[in-house]
């Protein structure tokens, strides 16, 4: 078992170790100090601080940087989230100085290179996705998905047009039902066949002139490809409709198919989980927004543009544009970074990721659908969603199954995600992980399917090797506690 700390037991935190005078380093106060502090705003008391040497303090931020988890240190099979490796040359491009040194109000003829880079990506990104014209400014996929959304609200009330529902399947990313209401559109649930994809003829008889749009992720959250995507297109277009893509799962079809020429009209990509920017932790996106050539008249502000001699330069003089949605240019170094990989990578490379990504997918629901329920049978994308049938019946929970995984050195894979499936088990081994990894991964799987024939109790405990067990996840959410205070 590889305990993935080893830590068997809680740590005293660095508020309970030290002795009162101890100190880390010795700052001399000479007369510049304290006494430049009129008295009246000195404090009277010293503050209620942890005294600690300095190796006490290095040691307590480097055991905490030990109970962390990451990509860097193990397979993170957290499906929908394309928590993959990310080459570090990628990161060496985006701390080149000439990039972290710029400052976003620079004028255009003082940063013609990193215009360039913008100008260059969103090539990259129309001719990945089929589209006409891109934004990169949104700062995520959920703020893409919100700016693509805008943009056909946006088109729709320049033909005069006031429809405001929005078809969206069951098997949708829950950011897309929240996009579409903050938009005003109203949500109309979609319900999937039980091929777990989309049915033509249920759209159809959804989809009356009031529908301004459907929103389809796909590869769908059932790690599903919507075989029927390009009649569902034909069907909303025929009645006046757009076809909003949710491109999150890119990294299942980069490479392989351009989704405009299936009929979106509309797609965002998530830099930070196809192209090679690390993200959680509530780290910094990119959600590109790539459109169809009748759209591009309401792409946000500012636009990047080549004139004939080759000059870049940041427009903003597109009267039908919708505005701003994010200050300055968006995430610069993310965008560096997804050009860097997808150069680094060419088209070859491109479309090796995607092919890995479904491969390694399907070998870990090959060698794993025998013990885990397997809701929609058949191959997969980048992703496989099992059930809780099976363990369900000898008493353990999917959430048993996912703490039990973090004593063996895993991070767990989603859970309860998507909807559709009871007690879902979304596994996404993303293309960065070779066989050696996934065949040590399964076996823990099934190492715990034997513990929950063995003793199904003792995986209520689990985890047990961690420095917390089993903290109230939704108080921990809600009110997090983010600082130490005194005497609490
Ligand atoms: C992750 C994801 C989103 C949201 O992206 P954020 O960058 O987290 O806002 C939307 N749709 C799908 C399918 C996703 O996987």
């Amino acid at each position: 078992m590889r305990a993935r700390s080893g830590l068997e037991h809680v740590e005293p935190t660095i508020f309970e170790r030290g002795a009162p005078g101890r100190t880390g380093v010795q700052v001399p106060c000479g007369e510049a100090g304290p006494a430049r502090i009129p008295a009246s705003l000195l404090r009277k008391q010293p503050p209620l601080l942890p005294e600690v040497s300095e190796l006490e303090a290095v040691r307590h931020f480097t055991r905490l940087s030990r109970l962390n988890y990451g990509v860097d240190l193990g397979l993170y099979p957290l499906g929908s989230c394309t928590m993959k490796y990310n080459p570090k040359v990628c990161e060496d491009a985006a701390a080149m100085p000439g990039f972290t040194n710029l400052h976003p109000m620079l004028p255009d003829g003082m940063v013609q290179g990193a215009l360039e880079v913008m100008f260059e990506l969103e090539h990259d990104l129309c001719e990945l996705s089929g589209m006409s014209g891109m934004t990169l400014l949104p700062a995520a996929g959920a703020h893409g998905e919100l700016t693509g959304m805008k943009v056909i609200r946006a088109a729709l009330e320049a033909r005069g047009d006031g429809r405001r529902k929005v078809l969206i399947p069951d098997t949708a990313h829950g950011t897309n039902p929240a996009t579409s209401t903050l938009n005003g559109f109203q949500v109309v649930p979609i319900k999937s066949s039980e091929k777990g994809t989309l049915d033509p003829a249920v759209v159809a008889a959804a989809m009356t002139d009031e529908v301004a749009a459907i929103m389809i992720t796909n590869p769908n959250t059932l790690g599903l490809f919507e075989t029927n995507l390009f009649e569902v297109s034909q069907i909303v277009h025929a009645k006046g409709g757009f076809v909003y893509g949710d491109g999150a799962n890119f990294n299942a079809i980069i490479g392989k198919y351009r989704p405009a020429c299936l009929g979106l009209d509309v797609i965002q990509f998530n830099l930070h989980k196809t192209f090679s920017t690390p993200h959680g932790g509530g780290g910094p996106g990119s959600g590109p927004v790539g459109v169809v050539r009748s759209l591009m008249p309401f792409l946000p502000v500012p636009r990047v543009s080549k004139d004939e001699a080759g000059v870049f330069s940041l427009r903003e003089d597109f009267s039908q544009s919708i505005g701003r949605v994010r200050t300055f240019q968006g995430q610069f170094l993310v965008m560096v970074r997804a050009l860097m990989y997808i150069r680094a990578l060419g088209a070859e490379g491109c479309r090796r990721v995607s092919e890995r990504a479904v491969l390694n997918a399907n070998y870990v629901r090959v060698r794993l659908q025998d013990r885990f329920h397997l809701p929609y049978p058949g191959p997969c994308m980048h992703e496989v969603v099992f059930s809780e049938k099976f363990h369900k019946k000898a008493g353990v929970e999917t959430m048993d199954i996912a703490k039990r995984l973090m004593d063996y050195g895993y991070h767990p894979p989603t859970v309860y995600f998507p909807l559709v499936v009871h007690g879902a088990i979304m596994i996404e081994p993303t293309e960065t992980e070779d066989k050696a990894a996934l065949d040590e991964f399964v076996e823990t799987m099934e190492k715990i399917l034997d513990e929950v024939a063995a003793s199904p109790d003792a995986l209520h405990q689990a985890p047990r090797l961690t420095s917390i067990s089993r903290p109230d996840e939704v108080m921990a959410a809600r009110n997090p506690v983010l600082t130490w205070k005194p005497g609490v």
